[in-house]
């Protein structure tokens, strides 16, 4: 209580007990009663209004704290909370039952990066005018949230005027338009995810989720903006059960692995790669090229490289004298227990590096951070050897090529094709194999498919080859046969595929 708030009372109790001892005292009573019964009404009124007071402070504070719990602190448009429970009451009212809306969220590219590069004031400056540049576009009969770190989303009526505005671009072009700050203009590219409700009485956060979906897809496709369908929710569910699936197949061992022969300039081979397939109960072979970025981003990458590790340094024993070029994926190579995985699983084995060689692509050579570095300069000290897997396909920067720790550049199939058909691709791959030879690299061409593509490498300095035209990706144990089949041979086999 407060010190007017106490006096008052004080006054007010005093008064009345002054009351109380003049009541038999007519006379006493009389000509006090107009003075003390003013005390009376003039503390009443204070304690009345002092109480008031406290009760609408008490209403502020709690304002307060409802407003921080719906808003960001940053943008003070709604925040997740806030944009869900408002979507909510226009979904569910009554009279949103009939009221199609369309909801979009938008995902600002970069803005993690401006913020690392500029700091968090010019950060969250940028932010701010990003938000406003949202909310003039959609205007007053719109509600704007910033849903997650670099996502903002809104949700309209769906009127022609706004379908017009966001299929013809008008969005995404003004957020696309440069920000100043005071280091100069910036370039927040956005994407847009539009979902337009068809379905009354929609969970909030299904319409939101539905949304970002769509955004995803656009992020996936390259495209600046995305419609929602039904087809979006049921490929996300398809990708949930694989992802469920592919931890199961991880557990039971349902994973195998297949190789595929490498041959030299005499046909005899030299090595096999481990390639591994997925042959899923209900949905046939499913091919790496899916699964394994599927598992990566799922968090599954290094146990999957752990079990193809494991299962072709068990295979390798099978061919004494044959290298295993085996694929590491970035993942695995940013970790910093990859190191102790290798040397774990090189024990359980009982095998030795030098009848191994890792697959590398050009990416991890070109984000390669002091991790990576340092795990293939292990690798190489302990005998493993280095390729370089797709080669040409990524940056085509050669300037690497010297320095980096690799022993081998794979061609890719793409350069290997058009040998038969197109005059400028032989002297590609000759300047290839004259740079690798300059710097000391062995060379392979990949996706050999035909004799003719086979000749044309050799004669232009590429000797070592891989592909279907000498063998196709078959089970560890028809390996023997092919090799023995193959040996010494320049007629490289067909083997029956796996
Ligand atoms: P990659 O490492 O470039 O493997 C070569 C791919 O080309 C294999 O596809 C192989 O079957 C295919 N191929 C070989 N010869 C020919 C040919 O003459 N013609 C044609 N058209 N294709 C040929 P696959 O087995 O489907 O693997 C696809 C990709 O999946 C691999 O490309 C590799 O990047 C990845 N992958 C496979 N196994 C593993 C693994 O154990 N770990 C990791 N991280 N990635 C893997
Ligand atoms: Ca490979
Ligand atoms: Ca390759």
């Amino acid at each position: 209580m407060d010190v007017l708030s106490l006096a008052a009372l004080v006054t007010l109790i005093a008064l009345i007990v002054l009351l109380v001892l003049r009541a038999g005292d007519d006379l006493a009573m009389a000509e006090s009663l107009p003075a003390v019964l003013a005390g009376l009404i003039a503390s009443g009124l204070i304690l009345l209004r002092q109480w008031k007071n406290g009760r609408n402070a008490e209403r502020a504070a709690r304002g307060t704290t409802a407003y921080r719990q719906h808003h960001d602190p940053v943008t003070q448009l709604l925040n997740a909370d806030g944009f869900i429970e408002a979507l909510g009451r226009q979904t569910q009212a009554p009279h949103g039952q009939d009221q199609s809306l369309v909801v979009v969220s938008v995902r600002l590219g970069r803005l993690r990066d401006i913020y690392d590069r500029l700091g968090d004031g010019c950060g969250d400056e940028v932010l701010r005018e990003l938000s406003r540049r949202l909310v003039s576009a959609f205007g007053e009969r719109s509600s704007v949230g910033r849903i997650g770190e670099n996502m903002l989303a809104v949700f309209h009526p769906a009127t022609g005027g706004i379908r017009q505005a966001l299929v013809g671009g008008q969005i995404n072009r003004l957020m696309d338009l440069p920000v100043a700050t005071p280091v100069g203009e910036v370039v927040v590219p956005s994407t847009i995810g539009v979902n337009f409700i068809h379905a009354p009485g929609i969970a909030p956060r299904d319409a939101i989720r539905q949304a970002r979906l769509a955004n995803a897809a656009a992020q996936a496709s390259g495209a600046a903006m995305a419609f929602f369908d039904d087809s979006l929710d049921h490929a996300q569910r398809l990708q949930m059960d694989l992802e469920v699936e592919l931890r199961q197949a991880l557990q039971t061992g349902d994973l195998q692995m297949v190789y595929q022969p490498q041959i030299n300039e005499t046909g005899a081979t030299i090595a096999v790669e481990a390639l591994m397939r997925w042959p899923h109960p209900t949905r046939g072979q499913i091919s790496p090229s899916v699964f394994v970025p599927m598992a990566e981003a799922a968090g599954l990458g290094e146990a999957l490289g752990r079990y193809a590790m494991d299962k072709a340094f068990a295979d390798s024993k099978l061919w004494p004298g044959l290298r295993t070029a085996i694929n590491v994926s970035p993942i695995q190579l940013r970790s910093p227990a990859f190191m102790s995985t290798v040397r774990t699983l090189l024990e359980k084995n009982a095998v030795k590096p030098n009848d191994f060689e890792f697959e590398i692509t050009e990416g991890v050579v070109l984000e390669a951070d002091a991790v990576v570095l340092q795990n293939l300069e292990h690798l190489r000290k302990m005998g493993f050897q280095i390729a370089l897997d797709d080669f040409g396909t990524g940056y085509s920067s050669l300037s690497y090529l010297g320095r980096f720790p690799i022993d081998k550049i794979k061609i890719d199939q793409s350069f290997v094709t058009p040998l038969e058909e197109r005059q400028d691709a032989a002297p590609i791959i000759k300047a290839i194999s004259e740079l690798a030879s300059a710097v000391g690299l062995k060379i392979l061409a990949e996706g050999v498919e035909t004799r003719g593509q086979l000749e044309a490498l050799r004669a232009q300095g590429c000797n070592q080859a891989q592909g279907y035209l000498i063998g196709r990706p078959m089970a560890a144990s028809q390996i023997i046969e092919f090799q023995a089949d193959a040996q010494g041979a320049d007629h490289p086999q067909k083997a029956v595929a796996a």
